[in-house]
């Protein structure tokens, strides 16, 4: 080695961590790993400037608080500590280049709209700086800005979309997680994750999350490994049973990068997985509606905020206060809903079926703005995703691209009956109905007084009364889409 090669190796690398909160398949991490020189591991909480993130809701910082600590324990593994830091972005990085003469910053791409504008704006300040300044895939399997149509455009339509991305080369083969890291001996001034208070306190509302999730990526690999071995066998046909475990519940883990669409593509591919033919192509086009979400994020950075199909901006919204509430906290009278509204504050999660379910009946029978229900879920959920919250929500309203069609709407006791027909869902998150014969489950409210009497159910007292009328606020939703659609300038 000669004295400058080996000068040049003094320099410490940079890795920024951001939505990519793992060791594995991590291929920033494994860059610098093979640069041979001393690591900082990084993870910048940037949120006091909405220009630069979203911030993350309450249930995800629950989440993140323990995948931080999850993912420093892997990095000290290896021989490398963790520096969290708080503020802008930029700031920090040019204060950790002028600290340590780190010649090398190195992360893994971000599709969201902050994410996008502030990764772009330091990788230039960086090479203006003469930094050296790399980055890297791994949340996607496709890259949004390199993906086109043919005519240049983005895709519009899933089927299509998904039908050029398997067209296309096989995803890259994952990375290893690098064997060691040369340390950074300084000390780094890192602040102290509990300082961040990241973890609810008065009242605990999280207190439960802990028995359904272990965040961090060996809880991430055990659930993949636990869905390949099981529910993946059978996947097709019972996805859309909220009452049973069927689908593979890898979404947090997903959001926070604790895995990659990378491994699960590879995992997918194993010899004992030959006899699910059917199940794992389902579960492949799921991770595909992923990547269209992000797709569409990245070619509309306001999904999130205004209807990707403008003839939905005079829509006549009620926005009743206690209609909100009451969806909240999931005292609809409409068991399905509430059940569902319940498992997303027990658990930071809820069934896919039931999101759309519980998504319908605020837009449709309550007519609450789409984005209210957008922000509650990106507050509660552990998996809220910039892109898959946004892109999911306008489907539901009809207002977003490849969408349902507004008038499609859910009546929630066909839904529950269909989906739930044992009950057991409704059952578990609304206990005060648990008496109830499957016949009056989903509508409690058609129940004669007796047999109400005999499941204990008082409706108006432990149980509401329907805050709406199904036929009615149907009737009424129609209408209201009518109308935006007579006022609308492009129709
Ligand atoms: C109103 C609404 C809001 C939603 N908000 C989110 C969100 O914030 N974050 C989120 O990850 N998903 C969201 N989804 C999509 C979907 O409900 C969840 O991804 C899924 O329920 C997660 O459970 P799972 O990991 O067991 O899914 P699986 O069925 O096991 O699917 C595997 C993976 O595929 C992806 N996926 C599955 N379905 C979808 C879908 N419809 N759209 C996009 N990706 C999908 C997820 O990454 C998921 O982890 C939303 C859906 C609706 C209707």
């Amino acid at each position: 080695m000669t004295e400058q090669q080996s000068s040049a190796t003094r320099f410490p690398v940079i890795v920024l961590f951001r939505h990519d909160l793992r060791i594995s398949d991590n291929r920033a991490l494994y860059a610098a790993a093979n640069t041979g020189k001393p690591i900082i591991p990084v993870f910048i909480r940037d949120e006091g400037n909405t220009e630069a993130s979203r911030p993350a809701g309450g249930a995800r910082q629950w989440w993140l608080h323990h995948s931080l600590a999850a993912l420093s324990a892997s990095l000290r593994v290896l021989g490398a500590n963790l520096v969290l830091k708080r503020g802008a972005t930029q700031t920090i990085v040019d204060r950790l280049l002028d600290d340590t003469g780190a010649d090398m910053v190195l992360w893994n791409r971000r599709y969201d709209p902050p994410g996008v504008r502030t990764d772009t704006s330091l990788k230039s300040e960086l090479i203006r700086r003469g930094i050296s300044a790399e980055s890297f895939d791994g949340h996607l399997l496709h890259e949004p800005f390199l993906f086109k149509t043919g005519t240049g455009g983005f895709y519009r339509v899933y089927s299509p979309f998904w039908r050029a991305l398997t067209a296309g080369p096989e995803p890259r083969d994952p990375v290893p997680a690098p064997r060691t890291l040369e340390p950074y001996h300084e000390s780094m001034g890192s602040q102290c994750l509990n300082d961040w208070a990241l973890l609810p306190e008065k009242p605990d509302w999280a207190k439960d999350f802990a028995k359904d999730w272990t965040p961090g990526e060996n809880g991430a690999q055990e659930k993949l490994a636990a869905f390949l071995g099981g529910a993946i066998g059978g996947y097709d046909h019972d996805r859309d049973k909220p009452a049973i475990e069927a689908t593979s519940r890898l979404s947090p883990h997903l959001a926070h990068g604790e895995i990659t669409p990378f491994q699960i593509w590879h995992a997918l591919k194993s010899p004992s997985l030959a006899r699910e033919g059917r199940d794992v192509d389902k579960f492949r086009r799921e991770i595909g509606w992923r990547e269209f979400s992000y797709h569409l994020l990245f070619n509309n950075p306001a999904l999130a905020t205004k209807n990707y199909n403008a003839s939905f901006d005079g829509f006549a919204w009620q926005n009743k206060a206690d209609d909100l509430k009451a969806w909240q906290q999931g005292r609809t009278g409409y068991p399905i809903v509430d059940a569902g509204m319940r498992q997303l504050w027990k658990t930071g999660w809820m069934h896919n079926r039931v999101r759309m379910i519980t998504a319908s009946f605020l837009i449709k029978h309550l007519r609450i703005d789409w984005r209210k229900g957008e922000a509650w879920f990106w507050d509660t959920l552990v998996d809220a995703d910039p892109a898959s919250n946004a892109a999911s929500w306008q489907w539901v309203a009809g207002s977003g691209a490849d969408a349902a069609p507004y008038f499609r709407i859910f009546n929630p006791m066909l839904q529950g009956a269909k989906f739930d027909s044992l009950g057991a869902y409704v059952r578990e998150f609304v206990p005060e109905l648990k008496n109830l014969s499957d016949k009056y489950l989903h509508a409690p409210w058609l129940a004669p007084e007796n047999i109400l009497n005999e499941a204990g159910v008082v409706l108006g007292q432990n149980y509401p009364h329907p805050i709406v009328d199904h036929q009615a606020a149907r009737q009424q939703a129609l209408v209201a889409y009518a109308n935006t659609r007579k006022d609308s300038p492009s129709h």
